[in-house]
């Protein structure tokens, strides 16, 4: 469905600027943005996807991946069309890549989004499978509605959204699970097809210091960002910016798309990024698409305690007491229910 934009602004002779992400496209009359899913009608910005959704179901928080925030709970997880990225490897390109023509999705409001997660049992509701920042209207008219209903509502981000728009969006978003994918405009470039990548970390610093649950996820992909440098320079931001308590997960990457003809990322390269956030000082690094491994489970930062115990999606068991270490009793950072 389409409805008027917010955060654009009037150039004059009918050309818009879009402010929703860093990319800040400069919009004729009659065109889209970088995105294709901003169109410029008549001199007014319109987002073309506006409760339009490609995939929805219920997820365990786990999926996103995001461990620190009611381990094992249920979430409305939806999507819809278009991303600000190009990233060769992208699990979702069949919706994210979309860029015009017909869209395979289905309407839902706002308010129909919110019944659903309710029905359903859920905590909170996940914007995720594509960038959520590009349809933006939406997700600030689901997120404010959520709020007002007592549910959680999660971003699942690139995090390339301008901070005029995580300020709007900040006031009703609970989780920020952003992914970090390199520490190098060079990689980023490759990557997400943006120039640098900066301001992805501000909006990040700004998610922390607002209060938000945040994580961080880093993708390792073969000869792209698996450099030790990008890793630590990851790492070690992740501990002077967010704090060592923000949960940072490395994970595997499975060839896809574009980048097919990759091999997955080796284990050594995944637990060596694992031993390159321990040696940084972050307490809680995971590893992730590795069925089995014992760092996909949460240990006690304090005393080495099993804490949670978990297998891919699932929690097996959650040992916290009062969101405390059961042995030591040290206040784990995070929201947590007990086992
Ligand atoms: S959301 Fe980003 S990519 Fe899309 S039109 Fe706006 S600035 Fe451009």
């Amino acid at each position: 469905m389409k409805r008027e934009a917010v955060l654009f602004e009037d150039l004059g002779g009918k050309k818009v600027r879009c402010h929703v992400c860093q990319r800040r496209c400069t919009i004729p009359e009659g065109k889209t943005g970088w995105c294709a899913t901003r169109v410029n009608d008549k001199g007014i910005l319109y987002s073309s996807i506006y409760g339009e959704v490609s995939s929805l179901s219920v997820n365990p928080i786990e999926k996103k991946p995001v461990f620190h925030f009611y381990p094992g709970s249920s979430w409305l997880s939806l999507g819809s069309v278009g991303c600000n990225f190009r990233c060769p490897g992208c699990q979702n390109w069949e919706i994210a890549h979309w860029q015009e023509g017909p869209m395979d999705t289905q309407f839902l409001s706002p308010e129909g989004l919110v019944s659903k997660a309710k029905a359903a049992g859920c905590m909170g509701i996940s914007w995720t499978f594509n960038e959520p920042t590009l349809w933006f209207e939406y997700t600030l008219h689901g997120a404010k509605l959520a709020k007002a209903q007592g549910l959680y509502t999660n971003y699942v981000t690139n995090g390339f959204l301008t901070e005029d728009a995580f300020r709007e969006i900040s006031l009703f978003l609970d989780v920020y699970r952003v992914d970090i994918k390199a520490f190098s405009d060079r990689a980023y470039q490759k990557i997400g097809q943006i120039q640098e990548f900066k301001g992805i970390l501000e909006v990040t610093e700004k998610a922390k210091k607002f209060g938000m649950h945040v994580e961080v996820v880093t993708n390792v992909i073969p000869g792209f960002n698996d450099d030790v440098t990008e890793l630590r320079g990851i790492a070690s931001w992740i501990r002077n910016h967010l704090g060592p308590d923000t949960p940072w997960h490395v994970t595997s990457f499975y060839p896809h798309h574009k980048l097919s003809h990759l091999p997955p990322t080796p284990l050594s390269d995944i637990e060596k990024g694992w031993s390159i956030g321990k040696e940084e000082g972050l307490w809680y690094v995971y590893v992730g698409n590795l069925p089995g491994h014992k760092n996909e489970n949460t240990y006690c930062h304090s005393c080495g305690e099993l804490l949670v115990d978990r297998y891919i999606f699932e929690v097996i068991q959650n040992k916290l007491e009062n969101g405390r270490c059961p042995k030591c009793k040290t206040l784990i950072p995070g929201k947590f229910r007990e086992g």
